[in-house]
């Protein structure tokens, strides 16, 4: 990133020579991004984010696809991530039919529920690849199985969009055998910087822009382009692409050791989210009796950095959707955190939060108002 940080500050659609370097340095960024999903260099777009790709995917394919005469009907689920659901309920504004599926208790979305939604006026489903809070992995080679079935058996075109968000550096993302026509994915989640982020888009997908303006993006996504953010984002997933394998056993085997060294050690506990099926960088687990916000905070004062599944604002609770949709109690989903694993995570950081977890978790269980909350019963 830096030559384009430091000097070469050309704007891609000058004509002028430092035009053409930054224009250069875009293009190969998009042959890098390609070569990591299996894909097209004219299949990627560069976004300023997962929520832009994600925003961009369900509105631009449903748009068109209703414009064409195909019909009206969105299939999504209950758990994406809140750039997923929003933009669904948007749909829903914009006057189309939105049908939200459930999922079972480990955050697994049936196959056989999503096939009987399908509807003659389906034009777009959208499901997450890996969920962001429980770190389930939903079955999309699948789901694009049944969507591939339909399609032929009913001669009607339905097209599946997913938010990868989550998944690289821990799951493969070649857009073939995933057999998405359009998927989203984030570069801070991959070590890239942040506000930059890419959509894939098959060829001839219908699309229509979020963004109107210029022609740059292949006429798909206006504005001028963030240079630095794009070979950034290009650099970084190429590195995370690489020793996927490696890095996921590597990491899942210390996920375990931190699952069950607080089962062990830690009373009234329930891990959330399939264990199979899975994330090996997240874990998700539930302390009965404490309102999640202290625990986070009493973590953060001893150096340890975790979400809270739950928000609590002007005293009205939140807790995270992803577990309510799972069937969570509301007493433990209050209480749930979600620690998120590196691939530079030791196992002596493993050990020294779970000699820490006890005691925080004891004193955040004195200090936690979750007993006293009236829906908490
Ligand atoms: N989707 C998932 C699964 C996420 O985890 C996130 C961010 O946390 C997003 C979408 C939104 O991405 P961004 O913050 O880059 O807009």
């Amino acid at each position: 990133m830096e030559p384009f940080l430091r000097k070469q500050f050309g704007n891609p659609s000058g004509l002028y020579s430092i035009g053409r370097e930054a224009q250069a340095g875009v293009d190969d960024a998009r042959k890098r991004v390609a070569d990591c999903l299996d894909a097209r260099s004219s299949e990627i777009l560069f976004t300023s984010g997962g929520t832009e790709s994600i925003n961009a995917a369900m509105l631009g394919i449903a748009y068109a696809m209703r414009r064409a005469g195909a019909g009206n009907h969105v299939i999504t689920t209950a758990i994406e991530h809140h750039a997923g659901i929003h933009t669904a309920q948007y749909l829903e504004e914009l006057g189309f039919d939105v049908t939200y599926l459930g999922c079972d208790p480990h955050g697994r979305v049936s196959t056989a529920e999503f096939a009987a939604a399908l509807r003659p006026e389906t034009v777009l489903a959208s499901v997450m690849l890996a969920n962001n809070e429980v770190g389930t992995v939903q079955p999309i080679a699948e789901i694009a199985a049944a969507i591939r079935d339909y399609a032929t058996r009913r001669r009607h075109r339905v097209l599946l969009h997913t938010d990868a968000v989550q998944a690289p550096g821990w799951l493969p993302l070649a857009v073939d055998e995933l057999r998405v026509d359009a998927l989203s994915l984030s570069s801070h989640k991959f070590g890239g910087p942040k506000g930059s982020g890419i959509l894939y888009l098959r060829r001839a997908t219908p699309f229509r822009q979020l963004l109107h303006g210029g022609g740059q993006e292949m006429q798909k996504r206006a504005g001028t382009e963030n240079v630095a953010g794009i070979v950034g984002t290009a650099a970084a997933l190429e590195i995370a692409s690489r020793g996927i394998g490696e890095r996921s056993l590597r990491v899942r085997l210390l996920r375990e050791r931190l699952r069950d060294g607080i089962l062990a050690r830690v009373p009234d506990v329930l891990v959330n989210g399939c264990q199979e099926n899975c994330l090996p960088n997240n874990l998700n687990v539930s302390f009965a009796g404490i309102e999640s916000d202290v625990l986070v905070a009493g973590l953060d004062a001893r150096g340890v950095a975790c979400s809270s599944g739950s928000a609590c604002s002007n005293s009205t609770w939140e807790p995270s959707h992803v577990l309510m949709a799972m069937g969570v109690h509301i007493r433990q989903a209050v209480g749930s955190i979600r620690f998120s694993l590196g691939e530079d995570t030791t196992a002596e950081e493993i050990d020294a939060v779970l000699e820490m977890l006890p005691g925080e978790v004891a004193k955040a269980r004195e200090g936690s108002l979750a007993l006293a909350h009236p829906e908490a019963d």
